[in-house]
């Protein structure tokens, strides 16, 4: 049987969120498999696609960098393994991070997605806010976007990177590759469609092979 395996970095923030909706979503795929948590660099070994929670991206990324997860991490996605980011997740994947007020942020970070991201960008009247939006990749219907002082995507670093939605003329959701970031919380809504976009990149994914080897 092929059983796909889903980390998810569980160091701080939206983990039982991610691991429940990730779970439902495999169900709903029709696919054997689970979500596990990736406390510990070893546990990287075992997985097909990571995701990385929302919470506070300063935390995760020291903490991360303290275990050594953060070089093991880069490696792997440089390798291929498909990483979906959202909120914090998608700080620690940025190139470049500033903050809406503070500026320079000079926390640890992966540095793998070519976009720079502006931390808290949506101020201090919107700090957490609920808003349909359109997604054309995942379908016609609208997606619930809740943002909880959440970034924006103030730029793109290259032409590898595929907009997947904007709100108020600021970029919140893109792909490259292997790579997904967003600025919003799915795991937050019962609304499954990103996390089966992330998992239909798995599958799409050299890592794909991976688990045909590992179940053999
Ligand atoms: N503002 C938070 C940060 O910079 C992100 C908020 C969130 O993940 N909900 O990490």
């Amino acid at each position: 049987m092929r059983t796909l395996r889903i980390g998810v970095l569980a160091l701080q923030g939206d983990v039982s969120e991610h691991i429940d909706i990730t779970n439902l979503t495999l169900r709903e795929m029709g696919l054997e498999g689970e979500a596990i948590m990736v406390k510990r660099k070893n546990h990287l070994d075992e997985i097909h696609g990571l995701i990385i929670p929302g919470g506070e991206s300063t935390t995760i990324g020291r903490m991360a960098e303290r275990f050594g997860i953060i070089t093991k991490i880069k490696e792997a996605a440089l390798s291929g393994l498909p990483i979906f980011g959202t909120c914090s997740g998608l700080i620690l994947m940025a190139k470049k991070v500033r903050d809406a007020k503070i500026g320079e942020t000079n926390q640890p970070t992966l540095g793998l997605l070519d976009v720079e991201v502006v931390r808290n960008a949506f101020g201090r009247q919107r700090e957490s806010f609920e808003t349909n939006l359109i997604i054309p990749k995942i379908g016609k219907n609208p997606f619930p976007g809740v943002f909880i002082r959440a970034p924006a995507i103030a730029s793109i670093l290259s032409k590898e990177i595929e907009i997947l939605a904007t709100y108020e003329e600021k970029i919140v959701a893109v792909q490259q590759k292997n790579l997904i970031g967003i600025t919003f919380h799915p795991e937050l809504t019962d609304d499954i469609r990103l996390h089966e976009l992330f998992i239909d990149t798995i599958l799409k994914s050299p890592f794909k092979d991976k688990i045909l080897k590992d179940n053999l």
